[in-house]
């Protein structure tokens, strides 16, 4: 493991044209402090974690100081933002330091998120507040610990500087790591500028790095779409098993490699509804929960476009047709899984379906009906009162369980096996928003960040029972009700 100042850094992005970005320093944070930091990620760039308690980390990671071999930089992107093309985009307040190169031969991306203003900022002022950061370090490391892909966080900075939003708060500066922050939009920028030249280089740099299988195939262009066609339509179905709405799906949001990426005003839903929006600054619900998989499609169908110079027309529309069964077979797995069926078929959609339909009826949080679940007694006998006494309609409850117990037959093993295999793919913690709230309160307030450690330790395993932290699987309380995520950040 490597101190602070031997980080091995690759910096192959900024090797690639400069049109690509622009090359500029942070703006420094005043009187930085670190909020927290995650020792869980520091391997990925073999960063030692002792090196956190050193008194100049802040410094370090709110751009007072370099790291020795970073080459700042801003990306440049463009995108559709609701729908509506955004010529010129580009990292507005997110800096990236370079790429490291760690023993595993892996390359990360270290990105000062909120790190000043630069030539894409527009109206922006660069900077990121602690709300917001907090809400991202949190998620990202709790989607890794669900086992979906996802950009990591390592650190937030904080600082007393004023920052307006719809109310003052205070900027931060997270550490976002990735394997790369190459979106969709970085490739739309070139496609509608006409530097169609671009396109070729930019895609054979994240084939090279990242689809290294492709480098020789003689149709590249075609299988690099595909794969990453087939990455989101995994990804669209984990959160659609999993109850999360990112909330600002624009094309500049959608990672290259299916990463869940730019968190904002997401969400993860509690009372089932499948119309759920997480944002509040979308009251027309693009981005609704059940949504997500057909804007997945409707983004790639933009990137297909920009890469139209590359790839024929027949050829990205048959790449695209793979999508949908893709994503449906990914979903049926996963939602079968969740109810312990271990080869589950489009024929148990049906089962599935039922299901979902009872749990909206009787609003029922869709994270803790899922974990209890586990504990249906598949004798003939069987009440299962626990769980039957959370519908409204017991009837209807009777019914989906007399199939369920007939579909169960199918199943080897005994009901504690199922429920073991059922615990390990039905979270019992998830970042609730009133969780994130409260840890956020503490923060801005008494720069108390105890439940900011906390809660990422709890979501890094959120499948074990954790003795101590049972009140963190609870049902939201009611004040949860009121809270209001919208894309201000
Ligand atoms: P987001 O909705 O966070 O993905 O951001 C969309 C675009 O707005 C990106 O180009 C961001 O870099 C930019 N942006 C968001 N917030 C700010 C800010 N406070 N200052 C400058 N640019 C920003
Ligand atoms: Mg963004």
């Amino acid at each position: 493991m490597r101190k602070l100042d031997q980080l091995n850094f690759a910096n192959t992005f900024a090797r690639l044209p400069d049109t690509f970005y622009s090359r500029l320093q942070p703006t420094p944070l005043p009187n930085p402090y670190l909020v927290s930091f995650n020792a869980n990620a520091a391997p990925l760039i073999d960063l030692d974690s002792t090196e956190a308690s050193r008194a100049d980390f802040a410094e370090h990671f709110s751009g007072s100081r370099q790291l020795p071999g970073a080459e700042p930089l801003a990306m440049l992107y463009a995108g559709h933002q609701f729908g509506q093309f955004v010529p010129q985009l580009g990292d507005g307040r997110a800096i990236l330091l370079g790429e490291i190169r760690n023993r595993a031969g892996e390359l990360w991306d270290v990105q000062l998120k909120g790190a000043g203003i630069t030539p894409y900022s527009r109206q922006g002022d660069g900077r990121a507040v602690l709300r917001s950061s907090i809400r991202e370090y949190l998620c990202s490391e709790a989607m890794h610990g669900l086992g979906i892909p996802t950009s990591r966080a390592l650190c937030i900075v904080g600082s007393d500087e004023e920052v307006y939003r719809e109310r003052i708060e205070t900027a931060a500066v997270l550490t976002r790591l990735a394997p790369t922050h190459v979106r969709f939009g970085s490739f739309e920028v070139f496609y509608y500028r006409g530097q169609h030249e671009h396109l070729a280089t930019l895609a054979d740099y994240v084939i090279d790095r990242h689809f290294p299988h492709l480098i020789d195939d003689a149709d590249k262009h075609r299988q690099f779409l595909n794969e990453v066609t087939l990455r989101t339509a995994r990804l669209m179905a984990q959160w659609q098993a999993v109850g999360f709405s990112h909330g600002v799906m624009n094309t500049d949001n959608m990672s290259i490699l299916g990463l869940t990426f730019d968190y904002g005003p997401f969400g993860f839903m509690e009372a089932y509804d499948p119309g759920y929006i997480c944002n509040h600054s979308d009251p027309q619900g693009r981005y609704a929960f059940d949504q997500q998989p057909q804007i997945g499609l409707w983004n790639l169908t933009c990137l297909a476009q920009a890469l139209s110079p590359l790839i024929s027309q027949d050829k990205a529309e048959a790449v695209l047709d793979g999508y949908a069964p893709a994503f449906y077979e990914h979903y049926t797995r996963l939602m079968g899984a969740k109810l312990g069926l271990s080869n589950a078929t489009q024929e148990d959609i049906p089962l599935i379906a039922a299901l979902l339909k009872m749990m909206q009826a009787s609003q029922l949080d869709y994270t803790r009906l899922l974990r209890s679940l586990g504990n249906f007694n598949s004798a003939p006998d069987a009440n299962n009162s626990g769980l039957r006494d959370q519908f409204v309609d017991r009837a209807a409850f009777d019914g989906w369980a007399s199939s369920y117990r007939a579909r169960l037959l199918h199943e080897t093993g005994t009901d504690s096996a199922r429920k073991m295999r059922m615990d390990a793919v039905n979270p019992k913690y998830i970042l609730r928003n009133y969780l994130a709230q409260t840890a956020i309160e503490k923060a801005e307030k008494d720069r108390d960040f105890s439940e900011v450690d906390r809660l990422l330790r709890l979501l890094g395993k959120p499948f074990d029972e954790q003795a101590e932290m049972e009140r963190y699987a609870a049902a939201p309380p009611e004040w949860a009700r009121q809270i209001e995520v919208s894309c201000s950040s």
